[in-house]
């Protein structure tokens, strides 16, 4: 995969292309997995596996907070590093 950025107008563009090892990837994950595979955890079209909270088999919860599905045991990061501010703020530091 080759990243590439212009600031062409101010703007910052992302440009991203795929080379062929990712193309090969996605084409042997795509042949290989079983359809359907984990439905409501797997998603074929993007190749993104989310899990499902209720699953046994998979390892995702909720983050207390905001409710995105995390694999850790407390927060998801943005909530982590939000509590680590408030924390530093309680402290009187910045
Ligand atoms: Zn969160």
């Amino acid at each position: 995969m080759t990243i590439g950025s212009s600031a062409a107008n101010g703007s910052r563009l992302r440009v991203v292309r795929e080379d062929s090892d990712v193309t090969q990837w996605r084409t042997w994950l795509r042949d290989s997995t079983l359809d359907p595979w984990r439905p409501g955890e797997w998603d074929p079209e993007t190749l993104v596996f989310s899990g499902d909270e209720h699953n046994p088999l998979t390892f995702v919860k909720r983050c207390p907070d905001c409710g995105v599905l995390i694999t850790r045991k407390t927060y998801c990061e943005y909530c982590l590093r939000k509590h680590r501010r408030e924390k530093l703020r309680a402290r009187g530091s910045r």
